[in-house]
Formats: C-alpha cells, structure tokens, sequence
C-alpha cells in the first residue's frame, strides 16, 4: 500500500522521530549521548507539543481551527517546495564567504557566546527588514497573518523566506568568523527555541517566565511582537536573548492591561490559504500598478509597509508614535 508508507513517512518526518526510532531499534542507546544523539531528541520535542497543544484546544474548546488548518497547508506546501533551498544557501554560502571571515574564532564555550550574540544580530537585521522593507514583507506576512497564537504558527512562512534569512544570518556570522560547527549548533538552538516562543495561551497562559523576561526573550515578547495593538507594532525582533532590541530601541515588554490582538492590520481572511500566502504579494502589486512613475513604483518595493505615493501614510512607526504621543498626559 503506497498512499499508507507515504502517509506513514510523513507523519514520522513531521514528528522528527526516525532518527531517534533507528537508535531505539538499534539497542545502543549510547548513540543518544553524541550530538546526533541529543538532536534526534530535542527535535521532536515542538512536533510533539503542537499535537499536545492542540489536544488541549480541543479540551478547552477554543480549538483555533482556523489557524491549525492554513498552517497546516502552509507546512505541506513548503515542505514540497521550499525544503532544500535554505540548506543549499547555507552550504553555498560557507564555501564562498569563509575565506573573508574578517576575524578567527575556535570551537570554544566562549567563541559559541560570541556566535550567538552574532547571530541575533544577523537575526535582528534580516527580520527588521522583513518588517520595514515592503518586498521583504512580502515574505514575512505569512508568519504573522493568523489571528491566534499556537506553536503550528511556527510553520507559517512563505516558502523563500528561510532562503533570504539564512543569506542575511549566515552572511553575518561568516564575515564576522563565526566557526561553521558553531553556526550549526546555533542554528539548531535557534530553530528550536524559536518555534517554542510560539507556544499559545491555551498551553501557558502568562508566558513571562518571571525574571526571566528580564534577560532573554519570551513567549511573552514575541506574542507582543505577533500583536496588531499601536504599542506593540514592529517590537522585539530577536529570537531568544533581546540585546538587539534593546540596543536598537525596538524592545517592548506586554502590558498587562493591553491583551495582544494577533494578525496584520491588513484585512486578511485568515482562513484561507491563498490569502494567508500570496495576499501581500498581490496588494503590492497592485499599488505598483496605480502608482504614478518610477520612482513612486519603486518605492513601494523599498519603502516600509503603510507608506502611500500620495504623502499620508500609515506605517507602524506612524501609528505607534501617534498612540504613545496621544496616551502622555
Ligand atoms: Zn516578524
Ligand atoms: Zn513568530
């Protein structure tokens, strides 16, 4: 039966339990204490807790189906399209922009500290722009168009958006002699700490981890970072220390009285995956094709989200300015 093994293939691909099953069947179960080892572990961990998040919106009966079903259809379609063209960028990457590593870094506790500050900062620029360059928000929106907050959104990316990340990231820790071993290991921490930050309400309710919300970022921050209310737009872009943000300006924590409202300011209907995917693409062309010249075209490639050829605008910094001067006494 060809249609079951395939169904059975994905569902063990989707899981991310293969590795660990091989080991298990195996019986050496010292394979489990080498770094494939300890992978094969933690990767399963979030396929396993979208099921058990998922599991309690249905106890709840707040079962976010909406969001379940187009990231859903997102994840099968990036998986057929998109699932090599990241790798092979970073791959590629390496080879070329090794030799221009403007210093030399080890394989060390320290050096990997120093990665990792590196690689938020790769992070921060490539989801900055992401969030104020019109064409990159093109590849973005997909991640923030649902309008509830469960861990199946970390699936939710338009297929090129992995490929034009990692060029940015890599690009940066490359050029700033981060080892590719690190690189790796960083990007392994970082993928999976980064779709737990999606966890939702229905599994952890109040997701500030206490102090913790002081030192790195939480749940809680990138709730506030997927919200749609005037003080939260374009805050905390990093991904699990908050630095950059800080640095940057652009770090916000969520209050208690202002519930973050998720999805985008554009109407989207959030159910449908045509919508959910291609539905900036086709508002920016759009407004490429009623604008007067060139150079109004162009900048609506160029120029952030909300900014209009006709001068009044209404981009993120717009609005949340508007809100915080409105709001002093
Ligand atoms: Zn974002
Ligand atoms: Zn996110």
């Amino acid at each position: 039966m060809e249609v079951l093994d395939t169904i059975y293939n994905e569902v063990f691909g989707f899981l991310g339990i293969s590795q660990a099953w091989e080991i298990i069947k195996s019986g050496d179960y010292s394979a489990f204490r080498t770094y494939d080892g300890i992978k094969s572990l933690i990767y399963p961990l979030i396929p396993l807790l979208v099921l058990l998040e998922l599991i309690l919106g249905l106890a709840y009966k707040k079962p976010q189906t909406k969001v379940y079903k187009v990231n859903f259809l997102i994840y099968v379609f990036n998986r057929f399209v998109g699932r090599f063209i990241a790798i092979a960028m970073v791959t590629l990457l390496i080879g070329w922009l090794e030799p221009y590593a403007l210093i030399n870094t080890e394989s060390n506790w320290y050096w990997f500290i120093y990665g990792y500050i590196v690689w938020e900062l790769g992070h921060f620029i490539y989801h900055y722009l992401g969030h104020k360059v019109r064409l990159f928000w093109c590849l973005h929106s997909t991640h923030h168009a649902p309008e509830d907050m469960n861990l199946s959104v970390t699936y939710a990316h338009f297929f090129l958006e992995a490929p034009y990340a990692d060029i940015i990231r890599t690009t940066v820790c490359l050029l700033l002699g981060v080892e590719p071993i690190m690189l790796f290991l960083i990007m392994f921490i970082d993928g999976t700490y980064g779709a737990f930050i999606h966890v939702g309400e229905n599994m952890i309710k109040d997701a500030r981890f206490g102090f913790l919300n002081k030192i790195m970022l939480t749940p809680s921050h990138h709730r506030v970072h997927h919200a749609k209310n005037p003080l939260y737009l374009d805050t905390n872009f990093c991904n699990l220390l908050n630095i950059w943000d800080r640095v940057f300006h652009t770090y916000q924590e969520e209050q208690t009285e202002i519930k973050p409202e998720y999805g985008i300011t554009r109407k989207v209907n959030s159910g449908n995956f045509f919508d959910v995917y291609f539905g900036e693409v086709i508002a920016l062309a759009k407004d490429i094709a009623q604008a007067p010249g060139l150079k109004n075209k162009l900048s609506y490639v160029f120029m952030p989200p909300g900014w209009n050829h006709t001068g009044v605008h209404k981009t993120s910094k717009i609005v949340r300015t508007t809100y915080l001067e409105n709001k002093l006494p």
